[in-house]
């Protein structure tokens, strides 16, 4: 089966074909800088990494574009209340949010444009529209004329003919059934404090929607290949998106749509206004390791409500542990006579790993290929039925599925510390000087080194 996706648009599975052969270009909403990053967010962060790593798995080049919402009602607010510049408020979160993608282990994408720094490309869109008749002004506020786009709707399936011709909703964020004419430039109030430009739409800001407009098309081209964001992002900033941007170009803006479903906590979405969030610090705090939430949010498919637990995420780390343990056992296995058998599992585990993710990015069964996989070349293991090239293949297989899942610890940054330590320490037990050895095996603790004596001496691991 080819690579496919469910594409948001058209409410249906796509074999995917993108318009340059062996390129994806890529726009994925980034975060709102107010605050910190909650878990929620990260998923929809997450599966986009998780997107990304297994486009260039299947050889494509990939052109990532994710914006930085520096400019919004919610930043507005919060400056106001906190009594700082926008800048103030949002540079201390982007910071944090370069961080978040850090800890989890996120690829970095190729561009992240910053909203305050396009606004000279999000009027140029607003004066396209104002020529082709698809935005008027009112007391200086712009907006879009809905009933000039006759697509309108198509993504999210509102119905339009229910519509109040001329209704007009100023705020960025309002529900399906306030759907009308909509704010592309608002016009300066004392409220909006320094947050202004003067240009030729007069003086003013932008709205939220057309800053993701002007980002994309401006890096990625008037029409590209996927765009991504939570389910919440449908209605109204993507629809409105499509309108400004086919709007002002005359093209087709966008081929795949694609939406990640919500992380929900007791059955609630987890956001900043329910208050039921976490940030990824407070979980850290709590004792649980980066690559433990990173399996979390990566483990369910991102078309299914993921439900957050600490029993989950306890579950997420014996799972990570099975296959950091996997890969360091291997690697010290010798090699015996082969069976011949190795060979079958890589290929299938390979089969069945990229088939999975081909369909829809389906990463529950990919895993469950990969954990197939373990338990079949653990036991040829156990039975000594493995040679060392068979291992050398089992490993390269594993590192294949690593670039995808990023999984993997470090242990090996921390190498030739641990391996010093253990030395000393061994000296130290031989000299019966047991309060070195006792206060090295503390530092090792710290360090997250777990030791296990075993036959052929002591063998070290990160713990997880
Ligand atoms: P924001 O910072 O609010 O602009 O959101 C950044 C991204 O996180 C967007 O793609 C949202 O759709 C997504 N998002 C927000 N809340 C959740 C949630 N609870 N689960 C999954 N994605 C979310
Ligand atoms: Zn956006």
């Amino acid at each position: 089966m080819p690579l496919s996706f469910y594409n948001t648009l058209n409410r249906r599975n796509e074999e995917f074909t993108p318009i340059t052969a062996g390129e994806v270009r890529l726009y994925t909403c980034g975060p709102t800088v107010y605050n910190f990053a909650h878990i929620g967010n990260l998923r929809a962060f997450m599966f986009e990494d998780l997107l990304r790593r297994f486009l260039k798995y299947k050889g494509y080049k990939v052109t990532q574009v994710m914006n930085l919402t520096d400019i919004d009602d919610k930043i507005i607010r919060a400056s106001k209340e906190q009594k700082k510049s926008l800048d103030e408020v949002t540079s201390r979160f982007k910071t944090a949010f370069f961080e978040d993608l850090d800890t989890l282990g996120m690829e970095r994408a190729e561009v992240y444009p910053e909203a305050t720094k396009h606004v000279t490309e999000m009027v140029d869109i607003i004066k396209k529209l104002l020529e082709r008749g698809m935005a008027y002004e009112v007391d200086g506020n712009y907006y879009f004329k809905i009933s000039a786009f006759e697509r309108y709707g198509k993504l999210s399936n509102i119905n339009v003919a229910d519509l109040k011709i001329g209704a007009r909703v100023a705020s960025d964020e309002y529900d399906k059934e306030s759907a009308s004419d909509f704010a592309l430039w608002k016009a300066w109030t004392p409220d909006d404090g320094e947050a202004f430009w003067e240009t030729d739409l007069g003086k003013g800001r932008p709205g939220w929607h057309i800053e993701c407009s002007a980002m994309s098309m401006k890096y990625l081209g008037n029409h590209f290949d996927i765009h991504t964001g939570g389910v919440d992002n449908k209605f109204p900033h993507h629809e409105n998106e499509i309108a400004q941007s086919e709007g002002a170009t005359g093209e087709k803006f966008v081929n795949y749509w694609m939406h990640c479903e919500h992380l929900i906590v007791e059955g609630k979405k987890m956001s900043k206004s329910l208050g039921n969030y976490y940030t990824l610090r407070d979980i850290h705090d709590k004792g649980h390791s980066p690559k433990a939430i990173r399996y979390l949010l990566i483990a369910t498919q991102y078309r299914q409500p993921l439900n957050f637990t600490f029993d989950g995420l306890d579950a997420a780390k014996n799972a990570l542990t099975r296959y950091n343990d996997f890969i360091r056992n291997l690697k010290d296995y010798p090699g015996a006579e082969s069976s011949g058998e190795a060979d079958g599992f890589i290929e299938r585990a390979r089969k069945d790993f990229e088939a999975s993710l081909d369909d829809d990015l389906n990463i529950s069964e990919a895993l469950a290929a990969v954990f197939d996989f373990i338990r079949d070349i653990n036991r040829l293991k156990a039975e000594d039925k493995l040679s060392s090239a068979e291992r050398d293949r089992a490993l390269e297989t594993l590192d294949r599925f690593d670039s995808v899942l990023n999984f993997k610890t470090e242990a090996e940054s921390i190498d030739a510390e641990v391996e010093e330590l253990i030395t000393k320490r061994a000296q130290a037990r031989k000299d019966r000087d047991f309060a070195t050895a006792d206060s090295i095996r503390a530092k090792l603790d710290e360090m997250g080194v777990i030791l296990e004596d075993t036959p052929q001496g002591v063998k070290w691991k990160k713990r997880i």
